[in-house]
Parts: structure tokens; sequence; C-alpha cells
């Protein structure tokens, strides 16, 4: 079916091409370098439509712009979405690189998306926390990318454009959903202190004029105005018949495509879903069953499997490791993890680029446990960081529960996922096959996809194979699993609310907390939570398709280098253009 798809797309592109077709190595490459140019040109005119989107991207050439987002800027993005697929037109997918081939069906995507954002899903008109200027204000006011003085110049700026900004708002929203009404209110109200307090101090400690800072306290107070203005007209809006934040299923076929781009649909990855939890919580009964007088003694075995494995697992979380040494243990598990790799040839990492272990910066704090910062498109030579979080400050009963979460097998997978070899290897591979526009639209499912493949490979590869390890490895697993079931299940299938937390703490093993935190935010967004059973789906099954076509000759390691040198594209392209390579 993909075969069709894409020989149609070559073939559209012929009809429209004004030049006959070359197929030689010359025409080959005078093609890309028309496809570069034409990359850049499509970079510079998506930064001129989205100033916003540019700026939170480290290109600050539209810093002083906020776009009002009206019935005219509406048709400008349509207008952008045809005239850019047009251009796209012009080349034919078969002159191109491997690299230009993925960037063009991901231009594409977005280009199509666009569209189909507006005219279908409307989320301008039913969700109202959408609307919300004060984080693209934070960023500039923390950024030092350029003097403070010039930043405050162009908030300055920016800042004129809010009160129209929120009454082009106001005019778009339409029955807008319960859910996104609340947050909106709350998101709002809090983003309030940037220009109240955050931007007071920076003004005082600039050197800007009495003049020009008397401006911009003054357009600070209006912005204030124009925001509680906002969020008091959400709060009387006459609302009788609020949109459902269910989604509905025909637009979340659609969106599940637009924005997985994956080779399965929504419906495919629910029934995987289903049928991996079944087979999980089968795995580990076995594992819980065989472990239960090692944890539990002599005490009677429940009948039900589920309430067994929970004990177990219960027991075993009891292992870890003291808020003191949360950050060192991290620490110390990225060189052994490097070795591991090494030793069992599972990946080459290249030793010229280490990953920078670094206590989480205070401006990121909050989120404790670790995560990767990658420098951004526009600041190559940057550090790419692994931020440890600190418990220190935290309750004994909030450490004790979260270190209970990340224990000492649970800990040992978030790092095989956040550094080595999952995100972060998988960063040093597509930098070496840099594309802006795969920096810019980097598929989240392949990504997310990536990582999470790691986990499972690490363990298959005998990773510190132990039935506890494996226990706990389903029991993380799981919770990527139930979040595609969650999220299908209540845009599509009408979940209430008491079936979504029993599916988390019940069959998922969460505590209430975290359950209530995944409800919340199913609530408020559509697909995103499938991105990581799908990519890691989509890469597993391709590769034991490829041991089955492959036998003897097929070598993980190759895989992985060659799977992870396409870049951050989707797993359905990356796929095609290894299984052409084979043939
Ligand atoms: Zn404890
Ligand atoms: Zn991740």
């Amino acid at each position: 079916m993909k075969k069709t798809f894409l020989s149609l797309l070559v073939l559209a592109s012929l009809y429209s091409c004004n030049k006959t077709v070359k197929t030689d190595a010359v025409s080959e490459e005078f093609s890309d370098i028309h496809f570069e140019n034409y990359k850049e040109h499509f970079v510079d005119e998506l930064w001129k439509l989205n100033p916003g989107w540019a700026s939170s991207q480290g290109y600050h050439k539209y810093d002083s712009v906020l776009v009002i987002p009206d019935d005219a800027y509406e048709q400008k993005q349509l207008q952008f979405s045809s005239v850019q697929l047009d251009s796209l037109k012009k080349y034919s997918l078969e002159n191109l690189s491997d690299n230009n081939k993925t960037d063009y069906q991901m231009i594409k995507n977005l280009l199509e998306s666009i569209t189909f954002n507006i005219k279908e899903v409307k989320s301008d008109e039913w969700d109202p926390s959408g609307y919300n200027v004060s984080s693209s204000f934070a960023e500039m006011l923390n950024g030092n990318y350029d003097s403070l003085e010039v930043r405050l110049k162009n908030i300055s700026l920016k800042m004129d454009n809010i009160p129209a900004y929120y009454e082009a708002a106001k005019k778009n929203i339409k029955n807008p959903t319960v859910e996104h009404t609340q947050l909106a209110i709350a998101q709002n109200l809090g983003g309030i202190s940037v220009f109240e307090t955050d931007l007071m101090a920076a003004v005082e400690k600039s050197k800007l004029s009495k003049e020009e800072k008397e401006a911009i306290l003054g357009k600070a107070k209006t912005s204030v105005k124009a925001i509680q203005d906002y969020a008091a007209w959400l709060q009387k809006l006459d609302n009788k018949t609020p949109r459902s934040f269910r989604l509905g299923k025909e637009l979340y076929a659609k969106k599940f495509d637009f924005d997985i781009q994956s080779g399965y649909n929504a419906e495919q990855i629910y029934q995987k879903a289903i049928s991996q939890k079944k087979e999980l919580h089968d795995k580990m009964f076995v594992l819980a069953d065989k472990l239960w007088s090692k944890y539990l003694g002599n005490a009677p075995k429940p009948a039900d499997k589920l309430t067994l494995i929970k004990q177990v697992i219960d027991k075993i979380s009891l292992q870890h490791t003291t808020p003191d040494k949360f950050q060192s243990e991290i620490e110390k598990q990225i060189p052994e993890l490097t070795a591991y790799v090494k030793a069992k040839d599972l990946i080459y990492i290249d030793p010229s680029k280490p990953l920078v272990v670094r206590k989480e910066p205070d401006y990121m704090a909050g989120v404790a446990g670790a995560s990767i910062s990658a420098p951004g498109p526009y600041d190559k030579n940057g550090n790419t960081y692994y931020n440890v979080g600190s418990l220190s400050g935290w309750s004994a009963a909030d450490a004790e529960s979260y270190l209970r979460e990340y224990n000492n097998y649970i800990l040992q997978i978030l790092n095989i996922h956040e550094a080595i070899p999952g995100h972060y290897t998988q960063l040093v591979y597509s930098n070496q096959s840099p594309s802006i526009i795969k920096a810019i639209l980097g598929n989240g499912a392949m990504i997310e996809g990536w990582a999470v493949y790691t986990e499972r490979m690490m363990l298959e590869s005998g990773y510190k194979n132990s039935d506890e390890m494996w226990l706990m490895y389903y029991k993380w697993n799981l919770r990527t699993i139930c979040n595609t079931i969650l999220d299908n299940s209540v845009h599509t299938r009408n979940m209430s609310k008491e079936e979504g937390i029993n599916l988390l703490t019940k069959e998922a093993f969460q505590q209430d907390a975290e359950a209530e935190g995944k409800w919340k935010r199913v609530t408020l967004s559509q697909v995103q939570l499938c991105s990581y059973f799908t990519g890691y789906t989509e890469i597993y099954d391709f590769r034991e398709q490829l041991k089955k076509q492959q036998g003897k000759s097929f070598n993980l390691k190759h895989f992985h280098e060659k799977f992870l040198s396409y870049g951050s594209a989707p797993v359905k392209y990356i796929k095609e253009l290894m299984q052409n390579e084979k043939m």
C-alpha cells in the first residue's frame, strides 16, 4: 500500500515538472541543490508566518512581532500551505537524496496538517488555552541570546499587539470545552506574573532610558489588563452547549495520521496495545508468582492475578536510593551503560561527543528525574546536557513516593531511555546528517519510539538480567501501552473517568496521583499519548521482520546504526528507504 502511495506521488510530480526528467547523477545532484534552496526559502517563510515558533527555536529575527490570530491570519496560513504544496510538486522524490526525501515528506505533512487543523480540527474555536502570550515573553526575558536592552525593546514592541490578540481570541471562540476553558483561565492568570514581576525586575536592572522604562511599564499594565479581561470573559462566558473534550473517531483517526505519521493507523495501534497489555500481564504473573516467596515469604497468595503482581512490585520498589544520592546514582550509571553497549556491540557511540551531566538548572526545577537538553537548530555548537533533578527541599513523604517509583530497577531503565542508548545516542546520530527540517519538525513518534525501543533491546541483550528487572520493566512498559489505550478509548470510545483511572491503577499499577494527572492530560491533549507506543511498536516490528528476512546475516549493530542514520524522520519512511536499499 505504501509503495503505491509513493509511486503515485512520484508520478504526480513528474507530470507537474516542466523539465524533462533525467536520471543521471548530474541531474540528481542538481535536483538536490535546488531542493536545498527550496528548504531554505521554506523555512524563511515559515518563520515569517510564525514568529513565536521561530523565537522558540532560537531564530530571533521576528522577536518583536506578536501575530493577531484573526481571520486574515488564518487566510495567510491557508495560502502558505497551498503555495508551498505547489512548490513541492516541482520536485520528484526519486531524484532526491534520502535525507531530502524524508525532509520532503515531513514538509508535505506539515503543510497538509495546517489545512486540516484550520478546516477540520478547529481547536482555535474550542480550545481557549491556545491563546496565551506569557510563555513567549518569559522565554525572551530568560534568554541570553542578546543583550537585555535589545530583548526589552523587542518585548516592548511585541506587547503592542496583546490587547488586539485577545480581542481576536474572543471572536474565534465558540462553544469551548469546559476543560480547556478552565485551563485557559488558570494558565493565563498564572502567566500574569511574567508582566507584573519578571518584566518589572528586568526593566529595573536594564540600562534603558527613563522614558523607555516608563513606556514598557505602561504597556505591561495594559497587557495585564488584557489578560485579566480575557480570563474574566471566559469565566462569564454563556456556554450552554460546550464541545466535548473527546475528539471523536473520525477526527482522531486523521489527527493520528498527521501527528504520528505511522505506517499503522490509530485502530491498528489500539488493537496492538490491547493485545500487548494482555501479553505483559501474563508474563508478569509468571515472574511475580516466582518471586512471591522471596519477597512475601509465607503470606497467602491473593487469588486475583493483578493483585498478586502489584504486591510483589510494591515490595521490589522498596529498593531505592536516597534523596542525597539520587543525582550521583544517575551520574554513575552513564559510563556503565556506555561500557555495556560497547562490550555487547549494540551500537557505535561517538566518544568525541560526550554527554554533559549537570544538575538541573533552576529554571527547570520542579521536574525531578532526568531529561535531555539538546542545542536548538540555530545553536549547533551548544552542548547536549543530561539534566538530573534534585530532591532537595522535597518533603520526606514525597521523596519516598518518588524514589519508590524510580527505584533501583526503574532508574536504570530511565537512564537507558533518556541517555544511552536512548535519546542522547539518537541525537548524536541525527546530528551527523544535519537537517534544519528535521530539527524543526522532528518526528516525535520516531524519537520517543527509539528511546522506548532501546529499553527492551537492552534487556533482551541481557542487561542486568533478573526476574525483578524484567518485572519492573514490564510495569514501566505498561505505562506507554496504557497511555495508548487510554487516549484512544477516551477520544473515540467514550471511556469514563472511572474506567480510565481503573485502567491505570489496576492494570498498569500506577499510583492514584499519577493516574489523576494522566486523566487530566488525556482530556486536554489528543493523540500525543500514543506516540511512544506507536514508534516503539513500529521499530520493533520492523526489526523482527528484517531478522526473519535476513536470517543469520542480520546484524543488530548495523540495524541500529543504519536506522538512526536517517535522522528524526517518521519510522515508515526510514523503513521504506532501508528496504529499498536491501534490494
Ligand atoms: Zn523507602
Ligand atoms: Zn522520551
